[in-house]
């Protein structure tokens, strides 16, 4: 039996969590590998025009992944973190692909994360509906998730020691879990924290590998998933009140986090278009910036945003944090 997980979304998070669950339950799991032009176009097609560019991504991933095999995974996230929630397409999601991906329907897989405080989304009640759909015993399942939520403890020590998740994702797929460790760049001329979804900051076609991009510029480079929860909520003890968004919440804190960091020379919010939450993220961290007097820009993109425009930018962005740090350095500051 082939189950597709879409290479889109929180794939960037979750992938060796899920790959683990579905092939010590026997799946053959299908990944449907990096959002390319014909992904993207039949998501695009099918979905409403408004929505934001990762969701017409993850329509088109999910389209792929019903042409390679019998099942497409789309969890509905409502909560992993009460009181908080995820944004209204991730708990909307199962809907909106049946709503709009013809012959989706059967052949989604579809369990429900609404748990209290469970980042790790383990517990066997959420895949509850694997025991239903094809008969697996609560043993097996129990089973395959031990081993899954050890894999993705795995995982995530590799990116709180400073991997970014492309590269964790990459150890995953090699094993090569302690060697890898090694290529956390440090050497660069300066550090960036590169702050937004793991899905518009790791899809190459959405952020036109904003990160590589920046690491060819000399740059050693932080992200949000970076920094351990507990910390990036630290951060956010000095709000009376938090986001409603999960994610919203861990990019703040983290931004929060970075911007006392005295390593991190500035910050480089990734959003894309049609995002709502983001609207409020981005208008945080443009102000804490300014308050501590760190560099802060905005890249807004989506399936349109010309390349040579976002590298000039880039470029500018850089070349004027490096002027920055000669100028403290040459001053003795
Ligand atoms: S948080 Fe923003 S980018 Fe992510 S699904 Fe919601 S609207 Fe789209």
């Amino acid at each position: 039996m082939k189950i597709a997980i879409p290479h889109a979304l929180l794939y960037y998070y979750y992938f060796p969590l899920w790959d683990t669950l579905f092939r010590e339950l026997g799946f053959e799991v299908v990944d449907t590998g990096i959002t390319n032009k014909d992904i993207l176009d039949k998501g695009s097609k099918a979905a409403v025009s408004d929505i934001c560019a990762p969701i017409k991504i993850f329509t088109g991933h999910v389209i792929e992944g019903l042409e390679k095999a019998d099942y497409v995974f789309v969890p509905r996230f409502a909560r992993i973190k009460k009181p908080e929630y995820f944004c209204p397409k991730f708990m909307g999601l199962p809907d909106i692909i049946e709503g709009t991906v013809e012959g989706s329907s059967g052949r989604i897989i579809s369990p429900i994360i609404h748990e209290k405080n469970n980042e790790d989304i383990s517990s066997p009640k959420i895949y509850g509906i694997l025991t239903e759909i094809f008969g697996f015993s609560h043993r097996e399942l129990r089973l395959a998730l031990k081993k899954a939520e050890e894999v993705f403890l795995r995982f995530k020590s590799l990116l709180h020691s400073g991997l970014t998740c492309d590269k964790a994702l990459e150890s995953y797929r090699t094993q090569r879990w302690e060697e890898d460790l090694k290529r956390v760049k440090k050497d660069g001329e300066v550090t960036i924290a590169v702050l937004g979804y793991v899905y518009d900051v790791y899809d190459s076609f959405i952020s036109m590998d904003v990160i590589k991009k920046l690491e060819a510029m000399n740059v050693n480079i932080k992200t949000f998933e970076m920094v351990p929860t507990d910390i990036a909520y630290e951060n956010l003890r000095h709000y009376r009140k938090r986001l409603f968004w999960t994610f919203s919440n861990r990019v703040l804190g983290a931004g929060l986090f970075y911007l006392k960091d005295p390593e991190v020379d500035g910050l480089i919010h990734v959003t894309a278009f049609g995002c709502g939450p983001d609207a409020i993220v981005g208008r945080f961290l443009q102000y804490e910036s300014d308050i501590a007097g760190k560099p802060f820009t905005t890249l807004r993109v989506d399936e349109h945003t010309g390349e040579g425009h976002m590298i000039t930018r880039l470029e500018a962005f850089v070349d004027m944090l490096k002027r920055k740090k000669w100028a403290r350095v040459s001053h003795g500051i």
